[in-house]
């Protein structure tokens, strides 16, 4: 199941994404992606209304609010690597604040003081009930779905200063969408990320040294993750750098296509 978070007339909603109108229903007459509208969110049961508007008609916006995001850096070797980095003993772990989230089409601000900021395409696990100590074994119960990302990094900031709190952590660095997969299996999907439509990584999650069951008993271990919370699982290698005007594309099989455009900074 998609699950997307949308406006529409200035009120908010979550909805289920479907490829084409439910064909029980007939409300509506072309093949064209429909979402239907859900009664209250998806952290808790929720009823389908039933009710369904096009996908072009609304506004996506990103699928989650989370409270934290929680990121794993060099979770592929080849990608620690280009950086002149080993994989680390421990995950290199690091936040990037609820502010820094944006959605699907949002623009991204190039943040003034960087002259260096880097794409990094992620797949985003998104916690879907409050949880702490996590085994292994049970982490898939605490995962709603998955989504792409955007760990958009200033890269000459983070080589300059200790804690990378203003080289990862700048309003709109974290897009996030286009909405939920809750169905994936995450183990072994291809990751691209595209820059005005060139191919700049593309990678497959199997290649994640640690993976997600392992992050989420690691994270949690520290600290609570309550729902909406995302984890960020680290970038492919390939990764490079973005300019005002670029169009900036996550793809990941299974999922779908994260656009954002780069901007400057008002
Ligand atoms: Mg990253």
């Amino acid at each position: 199941m998609r699950i997307a978070r949308f406006s529409l007339d200035g009120n908010v909603a979550f909805g289920i994404v479907h490829p084409s109108a439910p064909t029980e229903r007939e409300q509506s007459p072309s093949d064209d992606p429909v979402i239907e509208i859900i009664k209250g969110h998806p952290f808790a049961d929720f009823e389908r209304s039933g009710k369904t508007l096009p996908l072009s008609a609304v506004r996506l916006l990103s699928p989650v609010l989370p409270n934290k995001v929680v990121a794993v850096g060099r979770n592929y070797a080849e990608h620690a690597r280009e950086l002149g980095h080993e994989v680390p003993d421990d995950p290199v772990l690091f936040f990037k604040p609820s502010t820094a989230v944006a959605g699907p089409g949002d623009p991204v601000a190039y943040p003034t003081y960087s002259s260096e900021v880097h794409h990094e395409a992620e797949l985003a696990v998104v916690i879907g009930r409050m949880c702490h100590r996590v085994p292994r074994e049970r982490a898939r119960e605490v995962i709603l779905g998955y989504t792409c990302a955007n760990d958009i990094t200033a890269r000459d900031v983070q080589r300059r200063e200790a804690q990378w709190v203003r080289a990862k952590g700048f309003d709109s660095s974290c897009p996030l969408g286009p909405w939920v997969e809750t169905d994936l299996d995450p183990t072994s999907v291809t990751i691209m990320c595209t820059v005005n439509g060139e191919q700049r990584q593309l990678g497959n999650t199997s290649e994640m040294v640690r993976p997600i069951e392992e992050l989420i008993a690691h994270i949690s271990e520290a600290m609570t993750l309550l729902p909406g919370d995302v984890i960020l699982t680290g970038t492919p290698a390939g990764v490079g750098p973005l300019h005002v005007g670029d169009e900036v594309a996550v793809t990941i099989e299974g999922i779908g296509t994260l656009t954002n455009k780069v901007i400057k900074r008002d």
